[in-house]
């Protein structure tokens, strides 16, 4: 069965990294996907703030995640409801997981358009 990816997951050895966050607090993508290992994950995780440095994907679990409702995922829904925009063109991050990735799935280019100012929240 094909993959689809929840764009904003805790970092786990196997996911994918999707950006790292650049100083002015915006997810700088990655064109090609990059595997992170058991190691990787070790080290961003001795770093400490993952969250705040980094985005990754792994595969969406739906219901037995938080954020599924009515077979949504409620934070692309978020995503693409608001109103802020990465760029003032509404042009599209060079994302390498669009393909699989939920949010696009689900809401299109509108969540795409606001990806780069998520930040992964950390329960
Ligand atoms: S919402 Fe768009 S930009 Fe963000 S991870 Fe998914 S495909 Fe990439």
């Amino acid at each position: 069965m094909e993959e689809v990816l929840c764009p904003s997951a805790p970092p786990e050895p196997g996911g994918i990294l999707v950006g790292i966050v650049q100083e002015d607090g915006r997810v700088g993508f990655v064109s090609t996907p990059l595997r992170v290992d058991e190691d990787f994950v070790r080290e961003v995780e001795a770093e400490g703030e993952v969250a705040r440095r980094y985005r990754f994907a792994t595969p969406c679990v739906e219901g037995r995640c938080n954020h599924w409702r009515g077979g949504r995922c409620r934070v692309s829904d978020a995503a693409a409801a608001s109103a802020e925009v990465a760029e003032p063109d509404g042009s599209l991050p060079h994302c390498g997981i669009r393909s699989s990735c939920r949010w696009f799935r689900q809401s299109g280019e509108d969540a795409c358009r606001t990806c780069a100012l998520v930040i992964t929240e950390v329960d």
